[in-house]
This record gives structure tokens, C-alpha cells and sequence, in this order.
């Protein structure tokens, strides 16, 4: 096992590796920008190294700057948390490079499914369900027109290097394509620097329905069911649940075998999220994300695992400790992300927390970086907390998610939980009857 981790990263996610590091025994490393040295992961890891000015691109993105943290502190190994460099595999190579250890897969999977059209195909190719589309990119309008008219409209444009819900264009009919597809091209190409697109069948109401996958990179991988996350405004997620609420066991069981077994067939290793959208009764492959998600609390919540232990655990080379016989379904869990965001326009609240207090009791858990005092930075993204509860069922999940938004206080700037208690008084939330575009069409009401 390692003695040493470094973790690149900040925030509640530095924090959520630190308390899994210091549970196993392991020294933790912080690293943290100028505007970062008051934060708290830099509090609880046992050494921590200023590796840049507050611009990302000069600090949690240098590469020299980790890389010499690592060197600098005898670390062995880095965690990457999510967003920053964690699905990045030129840093992955370097790490290798240095005989340090990546926690989490191969820079080959990394780029692999980096790449949307190569994931796709990969995905195809292992017998997941994929949306109906072009067979790789489309350079020409012609072509575009010309699958179009195969699929059927609507059509929607997707750039292959794109992320973070950027770089899509709807066609609804053939009269709005070519405009859809020279702007997807060119958008494509200032955002990602990669102008390449590709074609997908627009699906309407889908739910977006994510599945948890965890490989021990030598052929073995299991499933942790699914994740509900179709609470979404401009394509960034709000509001998660586990289980869906409309899968059902055998559901999750043939979806869950079809994911698990296409990434044992490559030899993934770690903790990945494959997802989907869900409409009518079927599965399409939308992308893979090869790292730790967001809202893997939830998962953890019923499944009853620690993922970040096990990340750790198969990064150092032991065996997996997850089985899929004893990977069981307890209960319901539902997140919440807690944003310093000004309502209704969600604009950044960057300031300082004149009061804040953290819920508590039976079933609740909130990952959170904030305290009594603390100044939220301009310059990162403006999630401050993940409240996660858990509960024997649906029902009780949220009221017990209501009763502890009660709960916290986060005073001194504008967040997002009155959102939350808003969305709880819906009928429709508390059904569980909402898609992709419920939310934006919600909030387009009130
Ligand atoms: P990103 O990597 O930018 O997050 P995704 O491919 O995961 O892009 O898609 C993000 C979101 O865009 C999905 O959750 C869904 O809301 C919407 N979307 C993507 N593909 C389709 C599609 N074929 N039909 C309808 N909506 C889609």
C-alpha cells in the first residue's frame, strides 16, 4: 500500500480523498493555489505545497507544478478528484513517466473514451446500447443531410472532443441544418480546438440514467447500479437519486451485466460511470466518464461502499474487495448540490460565509469544503456543498432531505437551497415523474 498520496485537486472532493487516505493510513499531500491557502483541504492534509497563482490554468492544471509536488513531498501516488486534470492522459503518461502512480485507468482508456466518436464505437463494438447515429464524424453538409435523412429528425449535432454539456446543436427539421451544422463546426472548433462532429438521433424525453462501474484492471468488474440524474439545467446536473425511480431490479441487473462485462473485456481499472439516456424502455449510450463522479455519495449510500478506498485499493495493485453477490441495494439516497449561485439567474456568488451550519442526524451526509468564515474564491467552479441523504425508501429520503435543508445555514451569500425547497413541494419530484427538460422547463414557469 502506498505511505504517501498526493491529491490534485481542491475543494470537497480534495477533502472526500483525504478522509479516505487518513482512514487506511496513508499521509495525504495537498497542493493548492495562492487564493487556496486558507481552504480547508490545505487544513486537513497532513503536508501541503502552494503550487500556483489563483488562474487554474497556472496552478491545479500545471502539470510541472504536481508533478514537483510529488517529487518534493516523496508522495507515490495522485488522486485526481474530477474536473481538473482527471480525465486528462497526457497527465496520466507523465505520471507514469515519473514512476508515480495514477489513481484511477490507463491513459489509453482515458483517451479512448475522451473521444466521443471512439467511445462510441468502442461501446458499439462491446454490445452497449448506442443512440442511432452517424458512424463516425461528418465533415460535409452533404453527408449531414444525407444521414439525416437515414435517422430522422431531430437530429442533434455533438463535437467529439466536447464536454461539460458544451458543443451541441439541435436540428429539428432539414431546414435548420445547415445552420445547426456550421455553427456545431465552428463552435466546436473555437471551444474544443477540434472542429470534429458527429450526428445522434435527438431523443425527446429521456431520462438520464447513469451506471457505476468498477474494474480491477485484469479482466474483473462489477456494476453498482444506477444513478437518476435527468435534474439538469443547461446540462449540468442539480439534483440526483439512487435507485432511478423508474428502474426496476431486473432492469438494473441486464443493463448493469451489459456495462460491467464491456469494461471487464477491456481490463478498465477503477471507478467509472457509463451513461446513458433512458426513453420508453431503452438504454443509449451518451458517454463514458472515467473517474469519480460528483454525486458517487449516493452510490455509496446503498450500496454501502467506500469507492474512494477501493480506487485507492486497486491503484496500489491489491485485489478488488467488491463482489458482485454482495453488492446489494439498501434503501434510497438522493443529493443535492449546493451552489453559491444567485437565484433565479444561478450567476456566481463568490464572498465570504458570515454563518454556516452543518445538518446532521440519521442518513445525512454533507461533503462540503466550506466553514464559519470562510471566503469562497471568483475563481473556481461554485459548488460549496453536497448534501446526501439516505433513507429505507423514496419517501423518507425526502423528507428527510426537507428536513435537513432545514437544517443547514449558509449565510453571507446567495445559494441555491432555496431551490431545493421549492423542487420539494413539486408534485411531480415527489413522483419521481420528471426528464431532461423538466427542470429547465420549470424554472421557465416560476
Ligand atoms: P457532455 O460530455 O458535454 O456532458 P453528453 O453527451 O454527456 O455531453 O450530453 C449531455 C447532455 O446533453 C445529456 O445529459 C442530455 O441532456 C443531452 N443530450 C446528449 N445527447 C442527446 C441526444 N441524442 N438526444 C437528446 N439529448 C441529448
Amino acid at each position: 500500500m502506498f505511505e504517501k498520496i498526493l491529491i490534485a485537486n481542491r475543494g470537497e472532493i480534495a477533502l472526500r480523498v483525504i478522509r479516505a487516505a487518513k482512514e487506511m493510513g496513508i499521509q495525504t499531500v495537498a497542493v493548492h493555489s495562492t487564493a487556496d491557502s486558507d481552504a480547508m483541504h490545505v487544513r486537513m492534509a497532513d503536508e501541503a505545497i502552494c503550487i500556483g497563482p489563483p488562474s487554474s490554468n497556472k496552478s491545479y492544471l500545471s502539470i510541472p507544478a504536481i508533478i514537483s509536488a510529488c517529487e518534493v513531498t516523496g508522495a507515490q501516488a495522485i488522486h485526481p478528484g474530477y474536473g481538473f486534470l482527471s480525465e486528462n492522459s497526457k497527465f496520466v503518461q507523465i505520471i507514469e513517466d515519473h514512476d508515480l502512480k495514477f489513481i484511477g485507468p490507463t491513459a489509453q482508456h482515458i483517451q479512448i473514451m475522451g473521444d466521443k466518436i471512439t467511445a462510441k464505437e468502442t461501446m458499439r463494438e462491446l454490445g452497449v446500447p448506442c443512440v442511432p447515429g452517424s458512424p463516425g464524424e461528418v465533415d460535409t453538409l452533404e453527408l449531414a443531410n444525407q444521414i439525416a435523412e437515414e435517422i430522422g429528425y431531430p437530429i442533434i449535432i455533438k463535437a467529439t472532443a466536447g464536454g461539460g454539456g458544451r458543443g451541441m446543436k439541435v436540428a429539428a427539421s432539414k431546414s435548420e441544418m445547415s445552420d445547426a451544422f456550421t455553427t456545431a463546426r465552428s463552435e466546436a472548433n473555437s471551444n474544443f480546438g477540434n472542429p470534429a462532429v458527429y450526428l445522434e438521433k435527438y431523443l425527446g424525453t429521456p431520462r438520464h440514467i447513469e451506471i457505476q462501474v468498477f474494474g480491477d484492471g485484469a479482466g474483473n468488474a462489477v456494476y453498482l447500479g444506477e444513478r437518476d440524474c435527468s435534474l439538469q439545467r443547461r446540462h449540468q446536473k442539480v439534483f440526483e437519486e439512487a435507485p432511478g425511480p423508474t428502474i426496476d431490479t431486473v432492469v438494473r441487473q441486464n443493463i448493469g451485466k451489459v456495462c460491467a462485462e464491456a469494461v471487464a473485456s477491456i481490463n478498465y481499472a477503477g471507478a467509472g460511470t457509463i451513461e446513458f439516456l433512458y426513453e420508453n424502455g431503452e438504454f443509449y449510450f451518451i458517454e463514458m466518464n472515467t473517474r469519480l463522479q460528483v454525486e458517487h455519495p449516493i452510490t455509496e449510500a446503498i450500496y454501502g461502499v467506500d469507492l474512494v478506498k477501493e480506487q485507492i485499493r486497486v491503484a496500489a495493485g491489491l485485489p478488488m474487495q467488491l463482489t458482485q453477490e454482495k453488492l446489494k441495494v439498501n434503501g434510497h439516497a438522493i443529493e443535492v448540490r449546493i451552489n453559491a449561485e444567485k437565484l433565479p439567474n444561478f450567476s456566481p456568488c463568490p464572498g465570504k460565509i458570515t454563518q454556516f451550519h452543518a445538518p446532521g442526524g440519521l442518513g445525512v451526509r454533507l461533503d462540503s469544503a466550506i466553514y464559519d468564515g470562510y471566503i469562497i474564491p471568483p475563481y473556481y467552479d461554485s459548488l460549496i456543498a453536497k448534501l446526501i441523504v439516505h433513507a429505507e425508501d423514496r419517501p423518507a429520503a425526502l423528507s428527510r432531505l426537507k428536513r435537513a435543508l432545514g437544517e443547514l445555514i449558509v449565510d453571507g451569500v446567495d445559494t441555491t437551497i432555496p431551490l431545493f425547497n421549492s423542487l420539494l413541494g413539486e408534485e411531480d419530484i415527489i413522483k419521481g415523474n420528471y426528464n431532461i427538460h423538466w427542470l429547465e422547463s420549470w424554472l421557465d414557469k416560476s
